[in-house]
């Protein structure tokens, strides 16, 4: 890069001092995370009113721009990396990720092939690969080894959105018109399930009724199958959702997995939030079956520590994904084009563009080891757990959901607005936040525990804020 006088770019002394005190900036963030507010104090429009109507016409100096940071970005943020973030599910981060990220960008490698990309192309082959092993999921799905394989891609929703394109493709290439397919979830999967059902195509999409756990009930999935073949309809794509957003639900893969195979429809899994929690053997048994299903996704971006955007894609057959989306053009074709070891990613999703989504995961990986890993998720589900049995104790609260992994829901018995007045009561702390939901007519609060900076004490001081705004009711003693 030049540094000549007339150049229009930072100077690299620059950079590397702008470098520095943003790295320092970042830092003292992350140092005084819990002394700030954890929601902004703000109304609609208020960060766009600081802001100058037009782009600038002449540069900007990097002090000013640096200063705004402070001036107008932290008066609009809702600090997703509080430890009191109890809300949703978690939005991971840890300094290395961050690091890894930052050079990623630096690099701007373009990896929509191996040749565009090697280093980028070759270290996600791996770090997926270890992923497959770490997670303990079927060999067959290391790209190594195939007959599967996997994918960093955005979010879920594109996972779960790729996968109804497949099998849209393979049912539409066996002769069934589109229009006569048909997808199937739970009630309560995820809406990215709909929404990419409706993506692909999907005239058909079937929500199943669940079972007293929330779970898919299987029974009514057969049912449901039976009606639509009865109409003349093609049974396509079917979700299990390993740990619904609500309260974490597990779907009941291995039964579902056999109404598909005996359909020949395609088997999705969600585990966008709780695949994380595979990590550690003692939670596999929450996706018995794994191993029959032909496609599965999870966020690291969710629980493992790295930072949005990493999502995993795994196919268990990847030339299906691959005859879907591949198409070659003279421009793309190149020495290694064809090569099986030369693994082209831009088959394997909907973007050609891709960026170096691996560096922050392998930075991840190795420098946290897979045993701390394990005892960070670890600490969440046990910390969940001592909540759970505090709020099944105290008679003011009921829990309203299996808890599975560090997710707790509970309601207040005094009913649905005594539930919500205590959420908002707990928010307005401006210490902790957490988001109720409603399943049925009946309102709950979820308590989400996995950021990266939560420790014990945060969930004590939640369980001070329940205890303080938990009104007495008339069956507490
Ligand atoms: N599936 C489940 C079960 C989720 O809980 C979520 C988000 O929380 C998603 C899918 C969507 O994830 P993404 O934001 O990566 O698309």
């Amino acid at each position: 890069m030049s540094n000549a006088e007339n150049s229009p770019h930072l100077p690299i002394e620059d950079f590397r001092n702008y470098g520095y005190q943003l790295v320092d900036w970042l830092a003292e963030y992350f140092r005084s995370i819990d002394d700030k507010r954890i929601l902004p104090e703000i109304s609609p429009g208020d960060i766009r009113a600081m802001l100058p109507e037009t782009a600038p016409e002449h540069a900007e100096h990097m002090e000013d721009i640096i200063a705004d940071l402070d001036h107008v970005v932290m008066p609009g943020m809702a600090h997703w990396q509080h430890p009191g973030w109890f809300a949703f599910f978690p939005s991971g981060v840890s300094p290395v990720s961050v690091l890894g990220e930052f050079v990623a960008a630096g690099l701007a490698t373009q990896g929509m092939m191996w040749s565009t990309a090697p280093a980028a192309t070759e270290i996600e082959n791996t770090v997926l690969d270890w992923l497959v092993d770490l997670l303990g999921l079927p060999s067959s799905w290391r790209i190594d080894t195939g007959p599967g394989g996997g994918v960093l891609q955005m979010s879920a929703s594109d996972s779960t959105h790729l996968s109804l394109v497949v099998a849209r493709h393979h049912a539409v290439e066996a002769g069934h018109p589109t229009d006569s397919l048909v997808a199937y979830g739970s009630e309560q999967a995820h809406s990215s399930i709909e929404k990419g059902a409706r993506i692909a195509g999907f005239r058909h999409i079937r929500s199943i009724p669940v079972d007293a756990s929330f779970c898919l009930n299987v029974d009514a999935f057969e049912k449901q199958i039976g009606l639509d073949l009865a109409d003349g309809l093609i049974p396509t794509w079917v979700c299990s959702a390993v740990g619904t957003t609500s309260t974490t639900a597990m779907d009941p893969i291995r039964p579902i997995a056999a109404i598909a195979r005996d359909h020949g429809m395609w088997h999705h899994a969600d585990a966008a939030y709780a695949g994380s929690a595979m990590i550690c053997p003692e939670f596999r048994h929450l996706q018995d079956g794994v191993e029959l299903v032909d496609s599965y996704t999870f966020n690291p971006h969710k629980w493992l520590l790295t930072n949005f955007d990493c999502s995993v894609f795994w196919v268990a057959d990847r030339s299906k994904l691959i005859n879907t989306l591949s198409i070659l053009p003279a421009y793309l074709k190149n020495e290694s084009s064809g090569n099986p070891a030369a693994i082209d990613y831009r088959d394997w999703h909907v973007p050609l563009g891709r960026r170096f989504r691996a560096l922050k995961l392998w930075f991840v990986l190795r420098s946290y080891g897979a045993e701390k890993l394990r005892s960070f998720v670890r600490s969440h589900v046990d910390w969940a757990e001592e909540l759970e049995n505090r709020l099944a104790l105290d008679s003011r609260f009921e829990i309203v959901a299996p808890r599975t992994l560090a997710l707790v829901c509970f309601r207040h018995v005094g009913g649905n607005e005594t539930t919500k007045s205590l959420a908002n009561a707990i928010n307005a702390s401006g210490t902790t936040y957490l988001t109720p939901s409603v399943i049925d007519d009946t309102d709950f609060i979820r308590v989400s525990i996995g950021s990266t900076w939560t420790e014990r004490r945060h969930i004590e001081a939640l369980w001070e804020l329940i205890d303080m705004n938990g009104p007495p009711s008339e069956y507490h003693l």
